[in-house]
Formats: structure tokens, sequence, C-alpha cells
């Protein structure tokens, strides 16, 4: 560690070491540039640490318990007893081989890594403070920086997350007990993958939503599946409820809400998660000091380079205006910014960016939807193939949902997706392939699939929006 304030130089500085940031420096390091990574907090970002991991490893391990206490049917009788501090103790392992891993991938690519909260001095330097009393700063000048700083969790007023029954996803992803009663605010993916997963571990479950549905943006018949096995899950929804404001109720809190009318309702809880969206991070490290002017919404624009208006800062991940607040998107914008800054004709140009909500069921969307096809002037073949007449969805005991595939009439060219099923994360990367790689219906339903596998219901999605489905009925 570095005490006191000296200063050293690099050709290029990441600020930020979550899936936008590593990957970025980790690429600019294979380009045999001159890379420093600095991060205030942990290897992996939010991703790895309070985000994509650690939510994953609760969705499995309380949908294994789930499962077990209600496969009767299958002949399985069990009552699993849920030992939250084992699970989350499972969970932080899970999370610290990745990030430790990460660490380790740096090094062995030759990034250079400091510890510590960087602040730019002007567009040439950042200062280091490293975190602890008496670890002092640095001054690290560059040649070219790429911003990775990432996002937090927005706060509602009233609901000030370092009060102890409201939650951000953050700590309800560091929980190590189950609380009786649950209120959600928001359903978003955040909110309705915690509610599923808290559900599941024998959480009363109440979720207030400003909004008329569950999950905005996706299709009704989308959200539908989603919504309806959450409610066969005990999960209460309150939609165009508003929450106004809570008070203590012994440990925990009563919750009021105010619909659009006026009228006003209240539920108890032991624990307020608070999950209604994301805001960008802009303000840890002085980015006035650089030129650089985030717009109103305190996102950083940039161009398909990754450049910002100031040339040679690029910015990557959650903080890019008019992104999708994705790890994956975050990682290929930072190889773009990467590849850009080591003189590379690098562009982010991606034909369409895959997106999953890890509910029960899961759901995978690529590209467009029919009304986006037909919106941009395509006539749309759409096909669909319900899981309940997958063979395989039918032995896993899961066939709620369905593969829809859009694609131009004219062309076949596959234009979009909408998967809601068992393992649609996973499916819907065979339509973003396709996408990518400019695939007719022809070549998807031409594809021989394994049997009995959900992917054939990709096939067969394809088939059916060519009129020649064998399992389902033709449109
Ligand atoms: C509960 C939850 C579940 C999610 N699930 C998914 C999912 O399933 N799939 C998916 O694609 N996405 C998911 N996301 C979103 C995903 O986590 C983010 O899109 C992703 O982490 C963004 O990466 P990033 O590199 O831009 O920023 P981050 O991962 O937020 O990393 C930014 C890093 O910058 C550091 N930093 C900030 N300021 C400074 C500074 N001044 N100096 C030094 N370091 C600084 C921070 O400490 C942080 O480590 C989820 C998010 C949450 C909260």
């Amino acid at each position: 560690m570095v005490v006191g304030d000296i200063s050293t130089g690099t050709e290029v500085l990441v600020v930020g070491a979550g899936p936008g940031g590593y990957v970025a420096a980790i690429r600019a390091a294979q380009h045999g540039l001159d890379t420093t990574l600095v991060e205030k907090d942990a290897y992996g970002g939010t991703c790895l640490n309070h985000g994509c991991i650690p939510s994953k490893a609760f969705i499995t391990a309380s949908s294994l318990a789930h499962e077990a206490g209600h496969a009767e049917e299958m002949g399985i009788h069990a009552n699993p007893a849920v030992d939250m501090s084992q699970m989350r103790s499972w969970k932080d392992d899970v999370v610290d081989g990745l990030t430790g891993g990460v660490e380790k991938l740096c090094k062995a690519n030759g990034v250079n890594l400091i510890e510590g909260t960087a602040r730019f001095k002007d567009d040439g330097a950042v200062r280091i403070e490293h975190g602890g009393e008496g670890q002092g700063s640095e001054t690290v000048e560059f040649e070219h920086c790429i911003v990775a700083t990432g996002s937090r969790p927005i706060q509602i007023p009233g609901f000030e997350f370092a009060d102890d029954p409201i939650w951000s996803s953050r700590d309800a992803l560091a929980a190590d007990s189950v609380p009786n009663e649950l209120v959600v605010v928001g359903a978003g993916y955040i909110g309705m993958e915690l509610s599923t997963t808290f559900a599941k571990l024998g959480s009363d479950v109440t979720v207030v939503e400003m909004l008329d549905d569950v999950l905005p943006g996706y299709e009704d018949d989308v959200a539908r599946v989603v919504r309806t096995h959450a409610e066969s899950l005990g999960i209460d929804f309150h939609f165009g409820e508003g929450a106004s404001g809570w008070s203590p109720d012994g440990d925990g809190a009563v919750v009021e809400t105010e619909t659009e009318d006026g009228e006003t309702a209240s539920y108890h809880a032991d624990k307020v998660l608070v999950a209604v969206g994301r805001s960008p991070v802009t303000d840890t490290l002085d980015v006035a000091n650089a030129g650089l002017e985030p717009n109103e919404n305190g996102f950083l624009e940039t161009d398909d380079r990754m450049r910002t208006d100031v040339e040679h800062i690029y910015a990557v991940g959650d903080v890019v205006a008019d992104s999708p607040m994705l790890a994956h998107v975050g990682s290929k914008e930072g190889i773009v910014a990467a590849e850009h800054v080591a003189g590379e004709p690098a562009a982010y140009d991606a034909q369409a960016v895959p997106a999953a909500v890890f509910t029960d069921p899961e759901i995978g969307t690529v590209g467009m939807t029919e009304a986006e096809a037909e919106e941009a002037g395509f006539t749309p073949a759409v096909g669909q193939m319900p899981f309940n007449a997958s063979g395989r969805a039918m032995t896993t005991g899961h066939t709620d949902g369905f593969v829809r595939v859009v694609a131009d009439e004219d062309s076949g060219f596959v234009l979009g997706g909408q998967i809601v099923g068992p393992e649609a994360s996973e499916l819907v990367a065979e339509l973003a392939l396709a996408i990518e790689m400019g695939a007719t219906l022809e070549d998807v339903a031409g594809t021989i699939h394994t049997h009995p596998t959900l992917a054939e219901a990709v096939m067969e999605a394809a088939e059916n929006a060519q009129g020649q489905a064998i399992h389902t009925l033709n449109r």
C-alpha cells in the first residue's frame, strides 16, 4: 500500500472494477498497454458482490428448497429446513471465489491494481485516496481513462437504506435470516427476482407497485406467466399504489401506500425491500474537473466507441446513457473502449442485446417484439411453441410459458425472440446468435436439436413461424 502523496503515470487508467471496468482493463493489458485499475470497494463491482451472482445463488438455493418441498407428485416427500445463515455463507463463498478470480486474472494479465477512490484532478490525472486511516493518497496521470463507476440503488424519499427495516437489494442479498413478512416496493426485475426468492424461503411477501403490472417493458403475455406463478407462490400484489411512508412497529415497520386517487393502505413488514431502479455513480469521482458533464439523469453520454465528449476519456457500463444496465453490456462496452484505445477498429454495434429475468419461470428476450418489428417496417412472421407441448419441459415438471420467434416474413431473417419458461435465460442465447449471424427461420428450424431438450422448443417455434411445426398446431 502506498503511503503519502506520490505521482505515477499510466497509459490507460480504468476507474471501477465491475464487469465493465475489469474486462476493459484486462483487454487493454492484453493489447500491451500499461494499464492501471482502481477500485474503492471490491473486485467484480455490483455484479459479483451485490447483484447478479449473489442474487442467482439465492435464487438457486431457494428454488432447490422449494422444489424439494413440493415434489410429492414425483413421489418425493420432504420438508427441507432452511438454514439461512449457511445459505448466506455458501453464497459468500461463491462470491469470494469469483472476486478472487477477477483479481488474479487482472494480475496475470499485467494490470496494475490500486485500491482506493479515484477523483479527477483534471482531464489528465486522478488523485486516489486509499481506504483506511493513514493510508494516504497518490496521483496517477493517464493518457486515456475509462470510467466504469457503475450504479447504485435509488432511494425513495422517506425510505433511507440506513434505517434498519429498510432494505436495498444489497441488504437483502446479505440477509442471514428470513423475514416472516416482507414488503417489496417495486415489481421490476430486481423486485420480482427477490420477491420470488423470499417467498420460496417462506416469507409472506407483499409487492407494492405504482404501475398496473409486474415487469414494465415486457409484453403482457410474458409478464402474465411470471405474475400468475408468483401469485401461486403466495405473493400478494398491489398495483397502482406508491409507497408514501413508513412508521416503526416493534422491530419491523408499517408501510403506507397511496393510489393516484388518494386512497391509502398499509402493510405490516419485518423488512421492507425498496427496488425501484438504479442511478449512475458519477459523484464519487469529481467528473466536472475532467470537463465531463453528466446528462440530467446523471449518465455520461458516449459515442459508439464509448468516448465521452472528452475524447481520451471513455465511459462503459451502467454509467453510460441510453445503454441497458446489464453486466454483459458493460463488459462488451469495456472491450470496445479498450480496443479503441489500442488503435483497433472497434465499435459497439451489437445487432441485439439479450436480457434475462431470473424469476420463476425465467424470461429471456432478445431483439424485436412483433409490435417493434411492425413499427420498424417489417411484416413479421411469428411462431410460438408452448412448453406444455415440450417433452423435456414435462419431464422437469415446469411447463408454464412459451418460446416465441419473430422474423421478417420476406427474408426469413430472425429479428427477435421472447421466451418465458424453464431455462429461458440459457435458451435465449440461441436466438441472440441467430440474430447476430443473420440466420433465417429455415436455419434455426433446419438445425438438428438434441432430443429431448428445452432447446427443441426454439426449433419448433421457428418451424411454427413457417407453418411447419410438428408438435404444436400451426398458426
Ligand atoms: C440485485 C441485482 C441483480 C442483478 N442481476 C443482473 C443479472 O442477472 N444480469 C445482468 O446482466 N445484470 C444484473 N444486474 C446489473 C449488474 O450488476 C450491473 O449492470 C453491472 O454490475 C454494471 O457493471 P459496471 O461495471 O458498470 O458497474 P459496477 O458493477 O457497479 O461496478 C462499478 C465499480 O466502480 C467502483 N467505483 C465507483 N466509483 C469509484 C471511484 N471513484 N473510484 C474507484 N472505484 C469506484 C465501485 O466500487 C464498483 O465496484 C443486477 C444488479 C443488481 C443490483
